[in-house]
């Protein structure tokens, strides 16, 4: 076989080429970055209905608060009012206006109260869809980081295996022409040859034309690239690996 030294090379190229396509399948791993990208603007969009939630939540709390202290007042004051504690008619009736305007007062705080609840549970519902939202990304954007680590581990132990029979197909390999093959693995950024099939006529990487004069030069074991992507051009027989 002529091209002898180009199938060498085919063999080594054939292990770089897994290594390149683990190496980027590693690095495209999808971590949920969409997901964590869509969560930071619900996260925005849905500030204000969190807040305006908290608030109401932290203002029905004050009232109910509030209430409840005046009304204990109302009894504490009214009992004091029959006990006989209190005797001097000026006392009871400086007590009787105490009393009158703190009704007043829980009664003008119930009205608000029910203004906040009103307003409650609406805010509430939305508060909680947010939330929804959010524990539902994140529930995804676990779950994708889990499948993300377990699969890069398995592709760091196949990197290996693959890249332990590297040195072997390097060294069947005439330097000249890993000079070339290095030179254009350069120049791709990905791979430094590449295939044509017998019938295409055409390289496997780019889809440039192979011209006839090109393919005879190949066949005679010529270091031939394609003019298009600049790989060293080999044509691949059927069933061969
Ligand atoms: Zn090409």
């Amino acid at each position: 076989m002529p091209d002898e030294r180009l199938f060498r090379l085919y063999k080594l190229h054939n292990v770089d080429e897994s290594l390149y396509d683990i190496k980027k399948r590693a690095q495209n791993l999808d971590t949920g970055q969409e997901e964590l990208a869509l969560m930071k603007q619900i996260e925005k969009e849905g500030k204000s209905a969190l807040d305006k939630y908290e608030s109401l939540h932290r203002q029905i709390t004050e009232s109910e608060n509030k209430l409840a202290e005046t009304k204990n007042k109302v009894t504490k004051y009214e009992s004091q009012l029959y006990d006989g504690s209190i005797s001097s008619s000026r006392e009871v009736e400086n007590m009787q206006q105490e009393i009158k305007m703190l009704k007043e007062l829980a009664e003008k705080t119930e009205t608000r109260l029910s203004g906040l609840n009103e307003e409650f549970g609406p805010a509430k519902e939305e508060a909680q869809k947010v939330a929804r939202s959010l524990k539902k990304l994140k529930k995804v954007i676990i779950g994708k980081r889990d499948e993300a680590k377990a699969e890069a581990e398995e592709l760091k132990v196949k990197y290996r295996e693959i890249a332990s029979t590297r040195e072997e197909r390097l060294n069947n390999v005439e330097p000249e022409l890993i000079r070339a093959y290095d030179a254009a693995r350069k120049q791709t950024g990905s791979t430094g040859m590449a295939t044509v099939e017998s019938e295409e006529h055409k390289c496997s990487a780019c889809g440039n034309n192979v011209a006839d004069r090109m393919l005879q030069q190949i066949r005679e074991g010529k270091t031939i690239l394609c003019e298009d992507c600049r790989r060293i051009l080999f044509i691949v027989m059927p069933g061969v690996e």
